[in-house]
């Protein structure tokens, strides 16, 4: 889902929240509403988050809150299945987005470029595996494939803004060789990065 939507979601759950969409996204345990709001079980007293995996109470025995805080102070208990105190936008949420975000930004520097995850992993100060495992949860996307990503998204850029040779702009994106280059770029675009230039950018050298 991306940013946008979420502040738009947030933003109308602020204004109201609508119990019949509240509801469906409960029944549904649709993971996109997961931290937008939470659900109060009236007969247990507890909150969970929609994604709840507890067997779903009746719609008649459940409140909706906009916070977990909202859920606490109307005197619920989190529940211990779905660990709201997890949940995205959440203090714990957040600081896992920030290693992501800082793994991101080292990647965009190259750190996968000749490195490995594991090396990545460790200047974070986290386990490869638990890396991994933030990155599917963030972006649906392990760091190697966020690299391949990032490589030929620089490449393109390249390719369409500069005047640099095919080679150079390989090497510059990240590629170990031209053949990686032409190989990753054939494979996304469906013709090579010199047929591409003579097509869309008349006025570049190949
Ligand atoms: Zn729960």
């Amino acid at each position: 889902m991306a940013s946008v939507d979420v502040t738009i979601v947030i933003l109308y759950f602020y204004l109201m929240l609508d119990f019949n969409i509240c509801d469906k996204a409960r029944l549904d345990r649709d993971a996109r509403y997961d931290g937008v709001f939470f659900v109060g079980v009236k007969t247990s007293k507890i909150y969970c988050r929609t994604i709840c995996p507890v067997r779903q109470p009746l719609p008649k025995n459940v409140t909706y809150f906009q916070t977990a805080s909202a859920a606490e102070a109307d005197g619920y208990r989190p529940c211990l299945r779905c660990r709201p105190e997890a949940a995205p936008f959440s203090p714990a949420w957040n600081g896992t987005l920030t290693t992501v975000n800082r793994a991101i930004q080292l990647i965009e520097d190259g750190a996968l470029d000749n490195g490995s995850v594991e090396a990545l992993a460790e200047r974070l100060g986290v386990g490869s595996r638990h890396l991994s495992r933030l990155f599917k949860k963030h972006l649906g996307a392990s760091p190697i494939q966020v690299a391949r990503t990032k490589r030929l998204q620089k490449a393109k850029r390249l390719l369409d803004n500069s005047e640099l040779k095919i080679s150079s702009i390989a090497f510059k994106s990240g590629y170990g060789s031209i053949r990686q280059f032409n190989d990753c770029f054939l494979e996304k675009y469906r013709q090579s990065p010199s047929q591409y230039r003579k097509k869309y950018c008349k006025s570049c050298a190949s």
